[in-house]
């Protein structure tokens, strides 16, 4: 949002006098004194009227070390949520960007920076997810090329876009797709006549999971990686 609306929304000025404001040096951005009534802001921008605080907000970006049997909800009545694994001070403003099955472990992502979460999860920005993957049965050797062709889904009515398969074992792989259709990796695996008994992620993007973060521990992204989204 610009900056003379912001005022204007936000007190009893008029949009030209919250433009006067502005430009006559009445208006301060994270601390420093912005005059142009045109500049953007957002939801985590500090303003300052005159001293007075409009809006200050914090933004917050974790990474969660996801434990199996933790639904990627808010809130449950039967099972424990992965937003009690947060710091309780948090968990009301927290969303998930990219949920996992409850059974499925690994890297998660929890903002309260809406912009954030839709440019990571969007299917236009094909975030690469990659997963490791354990199957009930050995990995054919096709699956790797019918993975890269797509698989077609037949509730959405729609193709996957090609993913990549390593294998690292008769019955594991590393799995990289650019989308996140619900169930996506375990329908692509029955589609070739195999189940999933393990999923794990271990990178969105250029955010890998850290190797030494424990099963249920959380921490805040470092600026390079909130970044990277
Ligand atoms: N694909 C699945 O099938 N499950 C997940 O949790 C994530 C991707």
């Amino acid at each position: 949002m610009r900056l003379d609306r912001f005022i204007c929304k936000h007190t009893e000025h008029s949009h030209q006098t919250s433009r006067r404001l502005v430009a006559s040096g009445h208006v301060m951005v994270n601390g420093e004194t912005a005059t142009d009534p045109r500049r953007l802001i957002d939801a985590f921008s500090t303003i300052q009227l005159d001293g007075q605080l409009l809006q200050q907000q914090q933004a917050h970006y974790f990474m969660l070390n996801k434990p199996a049997g933790y639904l990627s909800a808010t809130s449950d009545p039967e099972h424990p949520t992965v937003l009690e694994l947060l710091p309780a001070p948090l968990r009301p403003l927290l969303h998930i960007a990219g949920r996992l099955d409850r059974a499925t472990t690994g890297l998660l992502l929890l903002t309260n920076d809406g912009h954030w979460s839709r440019r990571v999860t969007a299917p236009e920005h094909k975030t690469p997810k990659v997963y490791h993957v354990t199957t009930a049965e050995p990995i054919s050797v096709e699956a790797e090329s019918c993975f890269q062709a797509g698989i077609w889904l037949a509730r959405e009515g729609v193709m996957t876009s090609p993913a990549q398969l390593q294998r690292l074992g008769l019955r594991e792989c590393r799995l990289t797709i650019y989308e996140g259709r619900h169930h996506q990796v375990k329908r692509m695996f029955a589609a070739i006549g195999n189940e999933v008994t393990q999923l794990h992620r271990e990178s969105m993007g250029e955010i890998r999971l850290e190797s030494t973060l424990l099963p249920g521990s959380c921490r805040c992204l470092t600026e390079a990686e909130y970044r990277s989204a």
